[in-house]
């Protein structure tokens, strides 16, 4: 106290204050602790309780369920109904030997790269974005690990503490809980057969109390995850004007976009965005490689200096091999390449999914039939059935699925398949044994 020019009679006030508060605590002849915490901070020489420790972080943690999907998707055997990603025969795994084949001939900067990223692979990026119709100028592109990590760099570079942000419900797992651990306040917006329901996008801005605390919207608008929809072109240019008129920005998630199977998607919000409303976000993970750990996001220039400042602290830079490595992947044609190889093969596996439904769960499931991506979004018509019970059933009987409270927490009907990592033999098994869970549950 007195190195700090506090004197005694104000720090006892002061503990006093907080005893009466509840905050600490005094333990006779062992000091003061603060309630609640396991760091013990006032207490000479006590070891945290990092039982109780790990509770005081501000990052949400994941539901128990999540934590079991993250760990049980590496045991032996297990077979994965629900995983947003490529199973490992689908990846191209050919194309990157032959491009790392290629990169190991060259010399490098093994050094820290700019900012923004490398300057080669942003400008194939933006060569590869200008043939969807979005001009982004290399300055105004920012290589990121991942484009999870555009959603927490926006988060708390962009956004103030305490706005809202919009974004459908249900909606991407993590974005969510980006958002939530940022302080920010979240609204969802239902969705129809097209898309973004503009009605109660509406009626969410003229409800909000603060209307100016809205800051942005998230959207999917490609291949949706969980549901796989993909917003209608007209919906699109509603949405837009919605934005225009109610001053609301827009983030778009183009994660799934390349995936198409049947035809493509209306051009992306972006390609229409005349305005400089919209921020783009986009990813190798879904299409190419999740383990590349490598995304990019598109914005006005302001914007994207000032995330690549905070990127900078975070994490220096994405890997320059991964870099690198994806700069040729865009500049020698390889995306485009394995982009035709995947469809039919995905394409396959979308339609023994839906085969094995109408043959196994006509009687209590109704389901979205995608047009891309990896989900269908299966609704249990059956009254009352416990998600919880199913996911636990299937997980004893080594099947992982996805529950729909994952991405709602008030969502209790729904479960999201994926057909892009399972095998077709495991896809068969699988949904045969989820089939059989279903209906001892409901017996
Ligand atoms: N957006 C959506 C909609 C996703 O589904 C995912 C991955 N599940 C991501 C973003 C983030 O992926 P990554 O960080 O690997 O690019």
């Amino acid at each position: 106290a007195q190195s700090m020019g506090v004197n005694r009679s104000t720090l006892v006030t002061a503990l006093e204050n907080l005893a009466a508060a509840g905050m600490i605590e005094g333990r006779h002849g062992g000091g003061t602790y603060v309630c609640g915490s396991g760091w013990h901070a006032l207490a000479h020489g006590a070891l945290p309780n990092w039982e109780e420790a790990i509770e005081e972080g501000w990052y949400y943690p994941n539901l128990p369920e999540v934590q079991q999907i993250n760990r049980a998707e590496f045991q032996p055997g297990i077979i994965r109904l629900g995983t947003g990603e490529l199973a490992p025969e689908l990846m191209p795994q050919k194309a990157f030997n032959d491009i790392l084949h290629a990169l190991s001939s060259r010399s490098r900067t093994l050094n820290y790269l700019e900012p923004q990223g490398s300057l080669e692979l942003r400008q194939a990026l933006s060569v590869y974005l200008q043939a969807s119709g979005i001009q982004a100028s290399p300055d105004s592109i920012l290589i990121v690990s991942g484009s999870l990590q555009a959603l927490h760099l926006i988060s708390v570079g962009l956004l103030p503490r305490g706005s809202a942000v919009l974004l459908e419900k249900p909606s991407y797992l993590y974005s969510i809980h980006a958002f939530q651990s940022a302080g920010l306040k979240m609204s969802g917006i239902p969705m129809d057969a097209e898309g973004l329901h503009i009605p109660r996008l509406e009626d969410a801005v003229q409800n909000n109390t603060n209307k100016d605390s809205i800051s942005l919207l998230y959207t999917i608008p490609s291949f949706h995850n969980p549901t796989g929809s993909v917003m209608s072109d007209s919906r699109r240019e509603e949405l837009l004007a919605t934005a225009r008129n109610t001053g609301i920005s827009l983030l778009e998630d183009a994660a799934y976009t390349d995936l198409w199977l049947d035809e493509p998607p209306p051009p992306s919000l972006k390609a229409r965005d005349k305005e400089g409303r919209v921020l783009h976000m986009g990813t190798l993970s879904k299409a190419v490689s999740p383990g590349l750990r490598l995304g990019w996001l598109v914005g006005p220039e302001p914007v994207i200096r000032r995330l690549a400042d905070i990127k900078m602290q975070t994490d220096y830079g994405t890997s320059s091999l991964a870099q690198e490595a994806a700069a040729l992947w865009f500049a020698d044609g390889y995306h485009e390449q394995h982009m035709d190889r995947l469809r039919p093969e995905l394409r396959r596996r979308r339609d023994l999914m839906l085969d094995l439904l109408q043959r196994d769960f006509g009687e209590f499931a109704e389901w979205s039939v995608p047009a891309g991506g990896f989900y269908i979004w299966l609704r249990f018509t059956v009254d009352p059935l416990s998600i919880r019970e199913l996911f636990h059933a299937c997980l004893e009987n080594h099947v992982l699925i996805h529950p729909g409270y994952l991405y709602d927490r008030l969502d209790a009907e729904h479960i999201r398949l994926s057909y892009a990592y399972a095998s077709p033999d495991e896809m068969e098994h699988g949904l045969h044994l989820l089939a059989q869970a279903v209906k001892k549950l409901m017996a």
